[in-house]
């Protein structure tokens, strides 16, 4: 297995189904643009491979959450928006580097300002509006007042309104009436002579299921999970999309153990009949789910393996009895290959997010 190199658990990233999936999800909602939301390093899959390959696929507008994750995308030259918030500290380099900022509060606005005039700089910023998320942003029941004053600041140039989800997944009413108090909010503000440049709500849950997020007035979607053909595990799929990694180790260990033996910590398995027990150089440290324990299966030759034991940090264990030509060296699919991301979030009681921004620093990326 030359692949390995000196990693013990490879994680495959495939570039063409990522720009394949954002190529249907950018079918299905033009003529708004889609944003790719490339937040903590792309959802751990590595934004800048992952910028580079989504900029060849026609992607004109990236989304992060911070600064140094549009530092690490700038060299593009695309327009990169922090989403969330900012924090006091970044927003020198956001002035700087041209980053489009969020607007949450006056304070921001003012301190977003002051920056813009002491580097002789107008600022791009948009409107994050909070319209049900309770977590960031101007609340919906201020927003007209407060917009009109922040339009006042010298050196910002606010031409963006957006909002967030919080249910989109679940709750089609309650998303559907943050869309219609954002349009009303923007239909306000026009009839005042404010009027936007984008606008935008949808993210990947809002895609699929509320469709007035995705036409007029809204002109953009940001989508994040959807471009690794992950989503919520509840929530329509309207749009087939395909996931896109696989991660790979090896067999390191092959024992026969007798019946009765137990296997690792906790001793939470314990032999009924003498089997093969071969020992995979992978853990929880890399990203497996410690809900895998007894509880889930690798691929070794093509076959299904339970996993038996307790995951450890490094190691697992597993049944060979189905495989008796499996030898140490040998691959071992721990995802893909008919194991899907939204299976471990289930077993680790999670969403599917959680599940591909875990990966361990030492597992490789490998992209293909
Ligand atoms: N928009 C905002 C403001 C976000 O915080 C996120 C990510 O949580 C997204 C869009 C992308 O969400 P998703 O990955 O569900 O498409």
């Amino acid at each position: 297995n030359d692949d390995f190199s000196e990693s013990r658990v490879i994680l495959d990233i495939d570039l063409a189904k990522i720009r394949a999936n954002y190529e249907a999800i950018r079918e299905t909602v033009e003529p708004l643009t889609t944003m790719a939301v490339l937040k903590a390093d792309g959802y751990g899959l590595g934004a800048q491979r992952i910028a580079e390959c989504l900029k060849d696929a026609g992607v004109t507008w990236f989304g992060v959450a911070e600064m140094h994750e549009a530092m690490s995308i700038r060299h593009l030259n695309l327009p990169i928006q922090i989403l969330g918030g900012v924090i006091a500290e970044e927003i020198p380099d956001g002035v700087r580097n041209d980053i489009i900022l969020p607007i949450t509060d006056m304070k921001t606005a003012e301190e977003i300002s002051t920056e813009s005039i002491r580097q002789g700089k107008v600022t791009q910023c948009h409107f994050l509006i909070d319209s049900g998320m309770g977590r960031l942003g101007i609340r919906i029941s201020e927003a007209e007042e407060l917009i009109m004053e922040i339009m006042k600041l010298p050196n910002i140039e606010c031409n963006g309104i957006y909002s967030h989800f919080p249910y989109a997944y679940g709750d089609y009413d309650f998303s559907t009436n943050q869309v219609r108090s954002m349009i009303q909010l923007i239909q306000d503000l026009e009839r005042k002579g404010i009027s936007f440049k984008y606008k935008h709500i949808a993210n990947s849950d809002g895609i699929h299921n509320v469709p007035s997020a995705i036409q007029a007035p809204f002109n953009m979607v940001r989508t994040g999970i959807n471009l690794y053909g992950c989503f919520d595990l509840e929530g329509r799929k309207t749009i087939s999309l395909d996931e896109v990694i696989t991660l790979r180790s090896r067999l390191v260990g092959i024992r026969d153990m007798p019946w009765g033996a137990s296997i690792g910590y906790g001793r939470t398995y314990k032999l009924d009949e003498a089997t093969r027990v071969g020992t995979v150089a992978i853990g929880y440290a890399d990203g497996l789910p410690i809900g895998l324990s007894n509880n889930g299966y690798v691929i070794i030759h093509g076959k299904r393996c339970p996993i038996i034991g307790r995951v450890s940090m490094d190691y697992i264990t597993v049944s060979l009895d189905e495989v008796p030509e499996a030898q140490v060296g040998d691959e071992v699919v721990c995802l893909g290959d008919g194991i899907s991301v939204a299976d471990w979030a289930e077993a680790k009681r999670t969403i599917t997010y959680e599940i591909i921004c875990s990966f361990g620093n030492r597992v490789e990326r490998n992209y293909i």
